[in-house]
């Protein structure tokens, strides 16, 4: 898979490359990087590529034409390709697990990474695809947010993440792609690790204990815990089965108050 990043800070993404799985992704020929300056695509000698906002108002604009160029570039070595042009952008549709996986099928993908005030609205209207926001809050610019969708993504690319992680298991599961098991949509269940006691914290007995069912069982009651106490609205878009109606049933009940001998 392939992303071309567009952006007046290439070097930004510098140390992103450089570490972890990204560099592994990259190395393992599951993903390649192409970084764009947007810069190159203007058209005057001082590389401008923003100007002041029609109507008055702080901030300046990004200009349409170097980012229409920089596309134009990119895809001129396959014009015919449906590649997603994609604006980020606080008013986009929020970047989700599921959009997520939706990214890691396609073969090539242009991330535009605005900085100011924004981009030129005839570059969301009629050059992008789509729009991404990471969250309902601003950065100063995309590049932080382009870095995410990357990074997201590059943990989906078959062959990525080795035993040593676990991409079935993250929280928000998996629909099954790239020949994967799917998973379950809930958060993950706890993780520890030696020792099995420190400082007086102690593991749960049930993990030392060797009983792979009782494991199995307690790390999904535990993940359906954990989605019911901190995201509960996710739990009503999973299709979830007895068993799981069952615990859940248990962990509300055990959730209750108890009621005082004079209430
Ligand atoms: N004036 C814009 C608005 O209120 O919608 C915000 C512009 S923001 C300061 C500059 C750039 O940062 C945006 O063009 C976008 O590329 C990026 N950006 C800011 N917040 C983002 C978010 N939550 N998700 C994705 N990109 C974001």
């Amino acid at each position: 898979m392939q992303f071309d990043v567009v952006t007046i800070f290439p070097d930004f993404f510098r140390s992103i490359l450089e570490c972890g799985l990204v560099k592994r992704a990259q190395a393992g020929g599951q993903l390649r990087v192409a970084l764009h300056d947007l810069r190159d695509f203007a058209e005057d000698r001082h590389r401008t590529v923003d100007d002041r906002p029609f109507g008055g108002g702080p901030g300046m604009v990004f200009k349409p034409r170097p980012l229409f160029r920089a596309v134009e570039a990119i895809k001129s070595d396959e014009p015919e390709a449906a590649i997603p042009i994609i604006l980020l952008s606080p008013q986009g549709r929020l970047l989700r697990q599921p959009v997520v996986e939706e990214l890691s099928r396609r073969r090539r993908v242009v991330l535009i990474c605005g900085r100011y005030e924004g981009v030129d609205e005839r570059v969301a209207e009629n050059l992008a695809t789509d729009e991404l926001s990471i969250g309902d809050y601003v950065l100063s610019g995309g590049e932080v947010a382009a870095a995410v969708v990357m990074e997201s993504v590059a943990r989906l690319l078959p062959g990525v993440v080795g035993n040593e992680e676990s991409v079935e298991q993250d929280s928000f599961g998996l629909d099954g792609i790239s020949g994967r098991e799917a998973g379950s949509g809930l958060l993950d269940c706890p993780h520890y690790t030696r020792p099995a006691d420190f400082r007086g914290m102690t593991v749960p007995e049930v993990l030392l204990s060797g009983d792979h069912e009782e494991v199995r069982r307690w790390r999904r009651r535990r993940a359906l815990e954990k989605t019911w106490r901190k995201r509960p609205e996710l739990l009503a878009g999973l299709d979830l089965n007895k068993e799981d109606l069952r615990l859940l049933d248990e962990i509300k009940q055990a959730s209750l108050p108890v009621l005082s001998r004079e209430g």
